[in-house]
């Protein structure tokens, strides 16, 4: 198999569709893994770790990298069944899922658009954490069982697994994005506002806070005088990039929820292509639309609104009465939820677009006239900003 040569230059490599969700690992991520496994073989191989009363006997080097293999493999279904989980519930909502990609810090379920409603949002967010709570209730039984049936190194890697797991859940829940608790925050906020931008940067601010916490909490690890867990400066540096990154994904997406708070419709808004209340829908079938591929349109005259017509109105109209019937026939009339004003801002348009049930809005200046007209669908494909995505 030829190597897309597009995944190529991402530095990440397609390794599985599930679902019909491409399942992509980032070049990163192969560090990470031999990392782990090297770090848990030495202490499988060492001995010494408790697991619960039972302390491990140490095993033979083989043993030891072949169970810090597994682990590790583990660990990262573990992050995949996370994802997953965010994945499947964001189909569920009706969201078309783009990729699920592992990379060092974690994973990602990449969502095409925005959850339509804070309820969705909530339901995606928790769907991960609900995932890794199960996973480390299953590992721990395992671990139980081994230790009944007395194979405590087995025992010893269900308790590794279960632990991840666990702490993937936990510090998953931290409430600032792009962390799911950020992403419970921002449905919080949304329904209390109404508005996902306001809601999205305040999520944002606090994953900046939060960044910054676990940054200085890798400092103080690598140079607090008198706590020292195992590997100080390993855990320290770790818990520094982590910190950056997240640093990083949530600075994006506060500034990009403060930019779409500036735009305004006149901004982004095209000329509307519009038609005649008289016009034969059999004349915009054959004529209007090879055109113009746009799935609705503003009726007008003079200048003046009258209405929407949704390309959707017509599946239902047979085709015998296309020549007989009129655009003002089948449209939508004039009502508020159909227009807005060049100043309004972006942020808000998208709101009554996804509610409007149209899904384009016709502008209108401050004589009545139309001079414009905003697509949703086209909007959403310029600009996929990072806050539609749900980093695990
Ligand atoms: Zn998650």
């Amino acid at each position: 198999m030829v190597m897309p040569i597009a995944d190529f230059y991402r530095r990440r490599i397609t390794v599985a569709r599930v679902y019909g969700i491409p399942v992509r690992i980032d070049y990163r991520w192969f560090v990470v893994f031999a990392m782990s496994a090297w770090l848990i073989a030495t202490n499988l191989g060492h001995g010494g770790m408790w697991v619960g009363q039972v302390q491990l006997p140490p095993v033979d080097s083989a043993t030891a990298w072949i169970l810090g293999t597994i682990t590790t493999l583990g660990l990262f279904m573990s992050v995949f069944g996370h994802e997953l989980s965010h994945a499947l519930m964001g189909r569920a909502e009706g969201i078309e899922i783009e990729e699920i990609l592992l990379h060092p810090f974690g994973g990602l379920a990449r969502l095409r658009n925005e959850p339509h409603s804070p309820g969705a949002e909530f339901r995606i967010a928790v769907a991960g954490p609900a995932a890794s709570f199960l996973f480390a209730v299953f590992s721990y039984v395992a671990m139980l069982l081994a230790m009944m049936g007395r194979y405590p190194v087995a025992a010893g890697v269900f308790f590794l697994i279960g632990s991840g797991n666990l702490l993937l859940a936990i510090f998953n829940l931290f409430p600032g994005y792009p962390l799911d608790g950020g992403r419970v925050l921002r449905a919080i906020l949304w329904r209390k506002s109404g508005n996902i931008t306001h809601a999205t940067r305040m999520a944002g601010i606090c994953g900046i806070l939060i960044a910054g916490m676990i940054i200085l909490f890798g400092v103080y690890i690598m140079i607090a005088p008198n706590w020292r867990p195992s590997r100080p400066y390993f855990m320290g540096v770790w818990s520094i990039l982590v910190g950056l990154f997240l640093l990083d994904t949530a600075t994006k997406v506060v500034r990009s929820a403060q930019s779409a708070k500036l735009v305004t419709v006149g901004d982004v808004m095209s000329p509307p292509v519009t038609i005649a209340p008289e016009l034969a829908v059999s004349t915009l079938i054959d004529e209007v639309l090879p055109l113009h591929r746009q799935t609705s349109f503003p009726v007008a005259l003079n200048q003046q609104l009258q209405g929407i017509l949704a390309l959707e109105d017509l599946k239902s109209l047979p085709r015998e009465v296309w020549r007989t019937t009129h655009a003002r026939d089948v449209m939508r009339p004039i009502g508020p939820r159909f227009f807005v004003e060049p100043s309004t801002t972006l942020d808000r348009a998208r709101e009554l677009m996804k509610r409007n049930g149209v899904g384009s809005l016709a502008v209108i200046n401050s004589n009545g006239e139309l001079v414009g007209f905003l697509l949703g669908g086209k909007l959403r494909r310029r600009e996929r900003s990072p806050a539609s995505t749900v980093p695990s």
